[in-house]
C-alpha cells in the first residue's frame, strides 16, 4: 500500500522518489539520485529548469503583485504577454485569453466556437469532430473530444460523445507519408464526416498538429495539414490547433502551425507556454470570432486565475529566453539529431519497429514484428515497463501511462530544447542500456 498522502489518487503506479532539485536538464531526488529530463516533464520545461533569468521576473513580479482579478484589473505582465503571444500567431489570431492549463485552454476553444456559432444564428452547429486516436484534456469538455478509451470509457455516460475520424497513422497502414495522395486520403476521412454528420450541424475541427502522447510524437503526412484547413473552410467549420504540447518551440517552430503556414480560427496552448515554472496557457482567438462574440454579449467564460500576473510575468520571460536563446532553431536542428540516433537504436534493436518526430518531440514504438506491424503483447505492459528502467538508469523518458497499453508502445523523447550534443550522447547511452535490459526481461 502507497502510504503518502498524495499519492492515494494514483493507486497501483510505481512509487516515485521526492524531487529534490532540478537544473537545466537535470533532476535530483531527495537522495541525490541524479536524473536526465529526456521529456521535459510531460513536454513542459521546454527551456530547461531552473532558468535565472525567468526565476528574476518571477522574483520582480511577485514584488509587485501576485493576483490581482481579471474583472478589476488588467496587468502590465498580462498586457505584454498577450502582444508578444499574438504577434507569433498567425495573422488576424491576435485576442488572447489565458487560463491555467491545457484542458481549461481547449474546453475555453470548445464554448468560444458554440458562442461563435450562436452570435452567428448558426446555433444547429454544435459538434467538434475530434481524431482518433487523440488527447485534448481529462475535463469532461475536453474528454468528449479525446480518444483514447481506457481514459474516456469510465465516463461516457457523463458526456456527449463527440464524432471522430482516423488520426493518420501511414506507417500503420502501410502508406508513404510523404506522398502527398496520403495526407489527401486521411483529409478526406474528415469530408465525408462531416457529410455524414450533417455539415450543419458541425462546429469545428480540432487537431494535434503533430500528435502528442495519442499519437506518440507522430507528425501529419504530407498535404493533410493543409487539406484539412481547406475542408473546413469549405463547410464554414472552424479549425481548432490544440498545441499544447508542440507549442513554444517544441516541433522547430514557434507554433507547429508555422510548418504549413495554416491560419486557423483557434490556437490553444500550454505545457512549454510557462514551461512548468507557473501553471499557465492561452487560446488565441481570431480577431472575427471575437467580435462576432463581443458584438453578442461577450464571452460567457472566464476562470477566476486567468490572466494572473505571476503566470504571465513568467511567460513574457519564457518567451524571451526562447529568443534569446535562440531554442526554437536548437529544437530543430538538436530534434534532427535526436532522430538520428533513434534510428541508429533502431537497427541495433529488433524490437523498435518506428521512429518519427518533429523538432524535439520524438518517439519511438515497440513491435513485436516490424513486417506486420503487430504490437507486443499488451500484457507485457511494455511502454511502462521500459519507462521504469530508464527511469532507474537515471533517464525520464514518456509513456502514456494507464490501465493497459491499447494504442501501442510508444515512448517519447523530448528533452528541453537547451540540450546540447553532449546531451544527446548521454541520453543515447542511456537508452541503449535500457534498451539491453528492457530486450533480455521480456525475452521469453
Ligand atoms: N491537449 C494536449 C495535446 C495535451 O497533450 C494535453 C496534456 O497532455 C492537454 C491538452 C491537456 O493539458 P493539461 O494536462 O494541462 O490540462
Amino acid at each position: 500500500m502507497n502510504q503518502r498522502p498524495s499519492h492515494l489518487f494514483y493507486q497501483g503506479r510505481q512509487r516515485r522518489p521526492v524531487l529534490d532539485q532540478a537544473r537545466g536538464v537535470y533532476m535530483w531526488d531527495v537522495d541525490g539520485k541524479r536524473y536526465l529530463d529526456g521529456s521535459s516533464g510531460a513536454m513542459v520545461c521546454n527551456i530547461g529548469h531552473s532558468n535565472e533569468n525567468v526565476l528574476e521576473a518571477m522574483r520582480r513580479q511577485m514584488e509587485k503583485s501576485t493576483f490581482g482579478y481579471r474583472l478589476h484589473f488588467e496587468t502590465e505582465a498580462s498586457e505584454e504577454l498577450a502582444a508578444k503571444t499574438a504577434a507569433l500567431c498567425p495573422e488576424g489570431l491576435n485576442r488572447v485569453f489565458f487560463v491555467s492549463g491545457g484542458s481549461e485552454a481547449v474546453e475555453s476553444a470548445m464554448k468560444m466556437a458554440r458562442q461563435y456559432a450562436l452570435a452567428r444564428g448558426e446555433g444547429s452547429r454544435w459538434k467538434i469532430i475530434s481524431r482518433a486516436p487523440s488527447y485534448h484534456g481529462c475535463t469532461l469538455g475536453a474528454l468528449a473530444i479525446t480518444s483514447y478509451e481506457p481514459l474516456t470509457q469510465p465516463f461516457a455516460p457523463m458526456m456527449q460523445a463527440m464524432p471522430k475520424v482516423p488520426a493518420p497513422r501511414a506507417y500503420l497502414d502501410g502508406l508513404d507519408p510523404d506522398d502527398e495522395a496520403t495526407g489527401h486520403h486521411y483529409a478526406d476521412m474528415l469530408e465525408a464526416k462531416i457529410i455524414e454528420e450533417g455539415p450543419e450541424t458541425v462546429l469545428g475541427f480540432i487537431v494535434e498538429p503533430v500528435g502528442g502522447a495519442s499519437t506518440g510524437a507522430l507528425p501529419p503526412p504530407r498535404g493533410y495539414m493543409e487539406r484539412v484547413q481547406e475542408i473546413c473552410r469549405k463547410y464554414g467549420i472552424l479549425f481548432i490547433l490544440d498545441e499544447v504540447m508542440t507549442g513554444a518551440g517544441r516541433t522547430g517552430a514557434f507554433l507547429a502551425a508555422d510548418h504549413w503556414n495554416l491560419s486557423p480560427d483557434i490556437i490553444v496552448m500550454s505545457k512549454g507556454f510557462a514551461a512548468g515554472y507557473v501553471p499557465l496557457g492561452a487560446m488565441v482567438v481570431h480577431e472575427r470570432l471575437v467580435e462576432t462574440v463581443l458584438d453578442d454579449g461577450g464571452f460567457l467564460h472566464g476562470y477566476t486565475y486567468a490572466g494572473n500576473p505571476l503566470a504571465c510575468a513568467a511567460g513574457v520571460a519564457v518567451i524571451d529566453e526562447i529568443e534569446r536563446q535562440g531554442l526554437t532553431r536548437n529544437a530543430a536542428i538538436m530534434g534532427d539529431r535526436l532522430i538520428e540516433r533513434l534510428e541508429g537504436l533502431m537497427q541495433r534493436y529488433g524490437i523498435i519497429g518506428d521512429v518519427r518526430g518533429k523538432g524535439l518531440l520524438t518517439a519511438f514504438e515497440f513491435m513485436a514484428d516490424r513486417g506486420s506491424k503487430a504490437p507486443l503483447p499488451k500484457h507485457l505492459k511494455a511502454f511502462d515497463r521500459f519507462v521504469n528502467i530508464a527511469y532507474d538508469n537515471g533517464l525520464i523518458v514518456y509513456s502514456r501511462r494507464t490501465r493497459d497499453g491499447v494504442e501501442g508502445d510508444h515512448i517519447i523523447v523530448a528533452p528541453p530544447m537547451i540540450v546540447t550534443e553532449t546531451h544527446l550522447d548521454e541520453i543515447t547511452e542511456m537508452l541503449d542500456v535500457s534498451l539491453a535490459q528492457f530486450t533480455d526481461e521480456i525475452r521469453p
